[in-house]
């Protein structure tokens, strides 16, 4: 579909979540202004060329005609593309939810770290000089023009563009957005859902979930849409039990170890929360708990800053926790990892394509007393993926065939996102004229349409429900 020449407000999908998970980039564009609503980074199995080319593509506008972006939640795949705008001349605010800066800077100094270390690596591999994406001095420069906005309040921008930030209830500080856009007189309004959290739930840090009433246009992420096991309170209470008695069977009686893989991002720290509640208050529980990612122990001490109230007492408590060991120092890390008395391990990546999890993973494989705990989505074909599978017998690694021995464990509640049946219910109470679905893969999306589509109907409403690709394009 293309817009007409009539329509003033041109709407365009250009980033890869447009039809997969990850990748969020949406453009706006009208006579007098252009704006971006996020610009993440593709993830995917962790084959490092595909995803630079992607990532290092060209955008289908021109930066610098770029008049605003906005980065909804600290998530990778929703704001770590953000920099390399700057590097290709766009001199614009970034526009954040309060609370946002200190995560996204850690986030995206990480991020450019990487970017360093996979451009060596490919230029090694493939004879030929890769440039970073971006490196420090475009973190920098976009440090410099990002600006915080507190949740719920109109803010008009100029004599085009207002917006709010409605609490998405994902991680902390996460937010919807409604972007109310002039041209003549006629407003449109554009709401996006960017990551929903899971409602069944309450999470630790994380904000309450608020729904948006109406717009002219709905955006919604369908993650879990085409999830049909849906995690609730109850599910979350038997694999918190499941985990507890697996860490008291491995570490207390089997004398191994547990590994637990995160992001270092907000899973890491509700993790170590939930870690806390089992065991921190237990003087018997004598078992180190490894907190192993740099980065990650740069966010706890944001959070430290950040949280407020019941949630800063509560954060206060779990970082007095005697038994936990942070760890930032390369030369610690490769101590631990091997030393094989029992251990409880935080580690980051979530996924195990990159960072020490995957150290730790090489080095517990083989072992059978060992457990590998899965608390978060893993793609096809990554580590996490090929060990939860379990059909192969032996697993390269650093160069290396490690046995795939120790045990495995899927904790699948602990999600972060709405789960599909939140999804037809929220999005088919709002008072839109079309739907828009991303952030799902095409089969996924087709499939919950479907079902969306008779919940709209059932509620006498007449929105329209779209699966968008990356050649989808509105004119409102
Ligand atoms: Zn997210």
């Amino acid at each position: 579909m293309s817009p007409k020449s009539k329509d003033k407000i041109q709407i365009q999908f250009v980033g890869e979540a447009a039809s997969e998970v990850t990748g969020s980039c949406i453009w706006v564009k009208t006579p007098h202004i252009e704006f971006l609503i996020e610009c993440g980074l593709y993830q995917s199995s962790g084959n490092i060329l595909s995803e630079y080319k992607i990532n290092n593509a060209p955008f289908k506008f021109k930066p610098k005609n770029i008049s605003y972006v906005f980065g909804c939640h600290c998530h990778g795949d929703h704001i770590l593309r953000i920099p390399l705008l700057f590097k290709r001349g766009m001199r614009a605010p970034v526009i954040m939810p309060a609370g946002s800066a200190p995560i996204a800077q850690i986030l995206m100094e990480d991020s450019a770290r990487i970017m360093a270390c996979d451009a060596l690596d490919l230029s090694k591999q493939y004879g030929r000089e890769y440039a970073p994406i971006y490196t420090q001095d475009h973190v920098d420069m976009c440090m410099a023009y990002l600006r915080e906005y507190p949740m719920g309040e109109i803010i008009q921008l100029d004599e085009y563009v207002k917006f709010r930030f409605v609490p998405s209830g994902h991680i902390m500080n996460a937010a919807q957005i409604e972007i109310f856009v002039t041209e003549g007189n006629i407003t449109k309004t554009i709401a996006y859902t960017s990551d929903l959290g899971n409602t069944h739930i309450k999470p630790y840090y994380a904000n309450d979930f608020e729904p948006i009433h109406k717009a002219n246009i709905f955006i919604g992420e369908t993650t879990y849409g085409g999830e049909h096991r849906i995690a609730t309170q109850r599910v979350r209470n038997k694999d918190l039990q499941k985990l507890k008695s697996v860490i008291e069977n491995t570490c207390q009686n089997d004398r191994g170890r547990v590994l637990i893989p995160c992001f270092a991002n907000s899973r890491s720290q509700v993790m170590l929360t939930h870690l806390y509640d089992m065991f921190g208050e237990d003087p018997s529980f004598k078992v180190p708990v490894l907190f192993d990612t740099p980065m990650g122990v740069r966010v706890c001490e944001a959070y430290r800053r950040l949280l407020t109230g019941e949630d800063a007492k509560k954060w206060d408590k779990v970082l007095q926790w005697p038994n936990i060991k942070f760890i930032t120092d390369p030369m610690e890390s490769k101590a631990w990892q091997n030393d094989d008395n029992p251990a409880v391990i935080i580690s980051s990546s979530g996924m195990l394509t990159h960072g020490r999890s995957r150290a730790y993973a090489k080095a517990l494989l083989g072992d059978s007393r060992n457990v590998i705990a899965f608390c978060g989505f893993s793609v096809d074909n990554s580590l996490a993926s090929i060990i939860k599978e379990g059909k192969v017998k032996t697993i390269k690694l650093g160069g290396k065939r490690v046995a795939n021995r120790c045990r495995v464990v899927d904790l699948h509640s602990f999600t972060s996102h709405a789960q599909r049946d939140e999804l037809l219910n929220y999005y088919s109470n709002v008072d839109c004229e079309k739907v828009l679905l991303v952030h799902g893969d095409m089969d996924s999306k087709r499939e919950f349409a479907i079902d969306l589509e008779q919940e709209i109907s059932k509620k006498d409403k007449t929105s329209k429900v779209v699966c968008v690709n990356k050649s989808y394009m509105l004119g409102l």
